[in-house]
């Protein structure tokens, strides 16, 4: 990366210091020769004034002489029509014929338009001024470049490490988390786009921990809850087959209701799994909560009866919701199980149904136990049991099936509880927009 910047810095650099200087030198060369010419052609102007006034050349050296004063590096040469030198500023060709060189100028001398002989101009080479002056010019810009070159590479060495370095530190973690040490967080802090990509990194990986964590929990918890019906069964079955017990009608039915319990274990985990996975396949249809609420609740009058609690219902409204018939069954069910089991003899249980803004409400309320505070906020957790001592009832995941179907229906489900004073769940199924 450095590389690559300093390359294209470097390469910028120096197209711009390469165009500055030729620019230079050949403005600067225009500027110089145009000064040349016009000086000549006012000197050429007094020479020929020269010649008109005295019919010859003679005595023009003097004028050469002093002309040449003012350039020291020049050397004025003056040439007759027939090209013998007649003025020399160094005073020695005089007499003879010149040769032009590459750097020289020339200039004829006119009279009326009749040449009456040539200046000429002999350079040693380039001026020594112009030539100080371009190459002060060229000390500059490859100064400038330099400069300019050196703090581009400490940037690029800053942001390249600026960048690189978080990178490292994610690449580090990700290897760190390939290596099952889920949760490894890296430490980058900025406001750009790499402190984003850090912080859906540390997401990610916090994420991928809690989800290693349910995991684990889960498969303790489901051996755990799979432990007391096997070990009753495998009681059961082991005293029968030495001979200590007889598989009479009660020991049957014991068998028969530890089966049910892991029956019921399973179907609960299945359903679960499928909700966690986003799988619960919804069967949605146009229904009457008013016929699930009082077809379900007929269908426990006989248990509470013989509990002698009184279940009724109050249907305030009669909504239709698009919902899965099934699922909304099983959820109503588990409220009034649940609230049958924890209400004593002569108590109520009430199934309300009534209509909100956006939503239709279903509440199961009874008069039983209740739910103590410390244990209401964890009650919708997967294997929650309020009293672990109750045996063959519950699995501990009907309220977290329940409220996982709610809210794939898009619904709320809650709970309001006082301890021995009793319970109030209820759900709300919303209306379709
Ligand atoms: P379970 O299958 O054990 O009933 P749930 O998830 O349905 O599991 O309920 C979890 C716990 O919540 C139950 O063990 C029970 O102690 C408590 N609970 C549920 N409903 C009520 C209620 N109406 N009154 C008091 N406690 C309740």
């Amino acid at each position: 990366m450095v590389i690559g910047f300093i390359l294209v810095v470097g390469l910028a650099i120096g197209a711009v210091t390469y165009f500055t200087t030729r620019s230079t030198r050949s403005k600067f060369g225009d500027f110089l020769g145009a000064r040349e010419v016009e000086n000549l052609r006012k000197l050429a102007v007094v020479l020929s004034a020269y010649r008109a006034e005295n019919a010859g050349w003679s005595g023009v050296q003097r004028i050469l002489a002093r002309a040449s004063e003012v350039d020291t590096d020049e050397r004025l040469l003056l040439v007759n029509a027939k090209g013998t030198v007649v003025g020399d500023s160094k005073d020695k060709l005089i007499g003879r014929s010149v040769n032009l060189g590459s750097h020289d100028q020339e200039m004829t001398l006119n009279i009326n338009g009749r040449q009456v002989g040539r200046l000429i101009v002999k350079k040693k080479g380039e001026n020594p001024l112009a030539q100080e002056f371009l190459e002060s010019v060229n000390k500059s810009a490859v100064i400038g470049g330099l400069i300019a070159g050196a703090i581009a590479i400490i940037i690029a060495v800053f942001y390249s490490k600026r960048i690189v370095e978080p990178i490292r530190a994610i690449t580090g973690a990700a290897k760190d988390i390939e290596e099952g040490n889920l949760g490894k967080q890296v430490g980058v802090e900025s406001k750009d786009e790499i402190g984003e990509l850090s912080q859906s990194f540390n997401e990610m990986s916090s994420q991928l921990e809690k989800q290693e964590e349910v995991r684990e929990n889960m498969v303790s918890d489901v051996a755990h809850e799979l432990r007391t019906p096997i070990t009753n069964l495998k009681g059961y079955t082991e005293a029968m087959k030495e001979g200590l017990i007889e598989p009479d009608e009660e020991m049957v039915e014991s068998i028969h209701q530890e089966v049910l319990l892991l029956s019921r274990l399973v179907d609960d985990l299945q359903d679960l799994s499928l909700a966690d996975a986003g799988k619960l396949e919804l069967n949605k249809q146009d229904i009457s909560l008013e016929d699930i609420v009082v077809h379900v609740t007929n269908s426990y009058q006989k248990r509470a009866e013989d509990k002698k609690i009184r279940l009724s219902t109050e249907t305030i409204s009669s909504p239709m919701v698009a919902a899965d018939p099934q699922r909304i069954d099983q959820v109503l069910r588990n409220l009034i199980e649940n609230a049958l089991k924890q209400t004593e003899e002569e108590g109520h249980i009430t199934v309300t149904l009534k209509e909100e803004a956006n939503s239709a409400k279903v509440t199961v309320e009874d008069d039983g136990k209740g739910i103590a505070k410390e244990d209401l906020p964890h009650i919708f957790e997967r294997f929650y049991k309020v009293d672990e001592s109750r045996e063959n009832e519950g699995t501990g995941l009907g309220l977290t099936l329940a409220k996982q179907i709610i809210e794939a229906h898009g619904g709320e489900i809650e709970v309001e509880s006082v301890e021995g004073e009793g319970s109030q769940f209820s759900f709300t199924i919303p209306f379709d927009e």
